[in-house]
């Protein structure tokens, strides 16, 4: 099946935009995809096999979403342009097994999503070329929602895609990266080029494929996860003790055997704990709250 337009032209792109009176939005994170290597190398990571679904978030003009509608597996797309969901439909229009709907991925719930458009059990992978202003915001949502998918093939501004990747000392490493690691282990694939873009943003990008990770926790637990760590994050170079008696108001001496017990220096600072010492610290806080009584 051929699609009519070569999306990967950028005389194209914008002839076909201006048929449909569109032009890219900055504040939509509209940079398109114009390299037809790079389409293919995202394609090749997600491997695709035949009963899996995909949901692609911010299909654009359908470059990423028409190459996956060659392979095996059902696309589903999300794009929040209602003038792209017009166009995407004449774009797709020869590929049966791609639904496109229109709606804010922030607001979207996976699980709920993959019910609706996918038969019951069908595992689903997600791949996307995401806008690069609800990059962060999204992956907090998707962890949320505790890593719905088979796998996630997913571009990212380069040092967003650094921040989820990194290792406990690194720079970027933060709330971000302790939730990504706990929910999924994430690879980087490659770097992209800010010039195979139209219109060329100001960064460079990067690929990352993340996959489930057998959760540690159980789900009160977790909430309790997310607590810590955000609170751990919050105030930048304090040592762990003092984010966290500003957490739990208990006093620093009962903190202090809370985390000796979970063989953790109270003075270490939280960009040094690694995911299994956060799991670790959240489940003796959390027996200790039962225990006790207490609630956060
Ligand atoms: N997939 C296309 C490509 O690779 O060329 C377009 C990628 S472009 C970086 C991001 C896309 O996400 C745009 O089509 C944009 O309209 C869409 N988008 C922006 N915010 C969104 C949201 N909240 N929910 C769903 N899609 C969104």
């Amino acid at each position: 099946m051929k699609v009519k337009y070569n999306l990967t032209s950028p005389r194209e792109v914008m002839a076909i935009m201006s048929q449909y009176g569109l032009r890219p939005q900055k504040g939509l994170g509209q940079n398109f995809l114009i390299d037809r290597n790079i389409v293919q190398k995202i394609i090749a990571a997600a491997e695709v096999e035949p009963g899996e679904g995909v949901l692609e978030i911010g299909p654009g003009l359908g470059t990423l979403t028409a190459e996956l509608a060659r392979g095996e597996g059902r696309i589903l797309a999300l794009e929040l342009d209602q003038g792209l969901v017009r166009l995407l439909a004449e774009v797709l229009r020869p590929f049966s097994r791609v639904a496109v709907i229109s709606g804010d991925a922030l607001k979207a719930d996976f699980i709920a999503l993959a019910n609706e458009y996918f038969p019951p059990g069908t595992p689903v992978k997600l791949v996307s070329n995401l806008p690069y202003y609800l990059s962060s915001t999204l992956m907090y949502r998707i962890f949320e929602q505790r890593f719905p998918f088979a796998r996630a093939v997913l571009m990212f501004q380069k040092e967003v895609a650094q921040r989820l990747l990194a290792e406990p000392g690194d720079a970027g490493y933060g709330s971000l990266s302790v939730l990504c690691r706990y929910y999924c282990s994430g690879t980087f694939l490659f770097n992209v080029s800010r010039r195979v873009f139209w219109p060329r943003p100001e960064v460079d990008s990067a690929v990352i494929m993340l996959a489930p990770r057998p959760p540690l926790l159980l789900p009160g637990e977790e909430a309790l996860l997310w607590r810590i760590v955000k609170g751990a994050f919050q105030l930048r170079r304090k040592t762990l003790l003092n984010s966290l008696s500003n957490i739990f108001p208990w006093g620093k001496e009962i903190l202090s055997t809370l985390l000796a017990q979970a063989s953790i220096e109270p003075a270490t600072r939280p960009e040094l704990l690694s995911v299994d010492q956060f799991a670790k610290l959240t489940r003796i806080l959390y027996n200790y709250m039962r225990e006790q009584n207490r609630f956060f």
